[in-house]
């Protein structure tokens, strides 16, 4: 697309200039814009380790490296089909995570209501409520397939109704998503009781735990996935914690026992077909990432997203 201002790593080594995500223009102008690519740099939902509050810069720094359009796998150069921005970060207020997500909604309404897929980078988990919720307003309750360690689905923690740990019980109670559509994959926490189980299925929520999926192909698991979330619109939420703790040491609450950046790769191009309409990666705490390899898995998920809107986008 000829209008597209993304710096050439051929003429300007990736080290070069201000880190924006794959050296993408930061704007806030949205005409003609695709897909955007969001920072929700907010941490005050985490029962753990804090730190993903700097997730979003720290994605950004090593993105660079990332900052080459073409897609051997899908066969689509991203910049070809789409016009992307990097928005820059939406507004919140550490510590006052109501204040907050009313900020973050309001945030992502303007993308979902410009027509743009966004591509949001957290925080930790408790930041995808709110851009359910704006994601509701535009396209009605979605699909969510949900890539975590744990299900987050438990109503309440320490008496609170928000934390990393709750978000996808409010958005099923609130009609943000299509239980009946939804999935979550991955799942290996140890659990309070049996109930936090129940209570998801409960839900509606189907899942795919961690002991059941290392005996399945990712050929078996994307069919699954793809089955269960049929034609309707889906929101795909990537908690990094899915990696195991090998591939991703930093995150907040990181689960032994969990997948390879190459399998989860895998599983995100399997989806390629479905109508994903937004997508976060959520959970990078880069002062538990000292080599970075949680931050470069990060960029590389959030390549394929880019690479799989540009993909449908060119089948059209
Ligand atoms: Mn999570
Ligand atoms: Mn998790």
């Amino acid at each position: 697309m000829e209008d597209q201002k993304v710096m050439d790593s051929l003429k300007s080594p990736r080290f070069n200039g201000i880190k924006t995500f794959m050296r993408m223009p930061e704007d806030k102008n949205l005409a003609g814009v695709d897909f955007a690519v969001v920072g929700i740099p907010f941490d005050s939902g985490a029962t753990y380790r804090v730190g993903t509050r700097f997730g979003p810069t720290q994605i950004r720094e090593v993105s660079c490296l990332a900052a080459k359009p073409y897609n051997p796998v899908l066969g689509v150069g991203i910049f070809d089909h789409c016009k992307g921005v990097d928005y820059g970060d939406v507004r919140n207020i550490p510590g006052y995570i109501e204040d907050s997500f009313s900020l973050i909604e309001e945030d992502m309404s303007v993308l979902f209501n410009a027509g743009v897929v966004p591509v949001a980078m957290g925080g930790d988990h408790s930041v995808t409520l709110p851009e359910l919720r704006a994601c509701a307003k535009k396209h009605g309750p979605v699909a969510l397939i949900h890539f975590d360690a744990h299900y987050d689905t438990i109503p309440e923690y320490f008496g609170k109704p928000y934390t990393h740990g709750t978000p996808f019980h409010h958005a099923a109670v609130e009609g943000l998503v299509d239980t009946a559509h939804s999935i979550h994959i991955g799942i290996r926490e140890g659990l309070y009781s049996p109930e936090d189980e129940r209570h998801s299925a409960e839900l509606g929520y189907a899942c795919l735990p961690a002991h059941v999926m290392h005996h399945m192909s990712m050929e078996e698991v994307i069919q699954t996935i793809c089955e269960r979330v049929g034609t309707k619109k889906a929101f795909l939420t990537f908690d990094i914690d899915f990696l195991d703790p090998a591939y991703a040491p930093g995150t907040g609450t990181p689960v032994p026992g969990g997948f390879s950046t190459a399998e989860a790769l895998e599983l995100v191009r399997g989806l390629k077909d479905l109508s994903i309409v937004g997508y976060d990666v959520v959970e990078v705490a880069p002062p538990y990432d000292t080599t970075q390899i949680t931050a470069i898995a990060a960029a590389g998920l959030m390549q394929e997203f880019l690479s799989q809107i540009a993909y449908r986008k060119s089948r059209k």
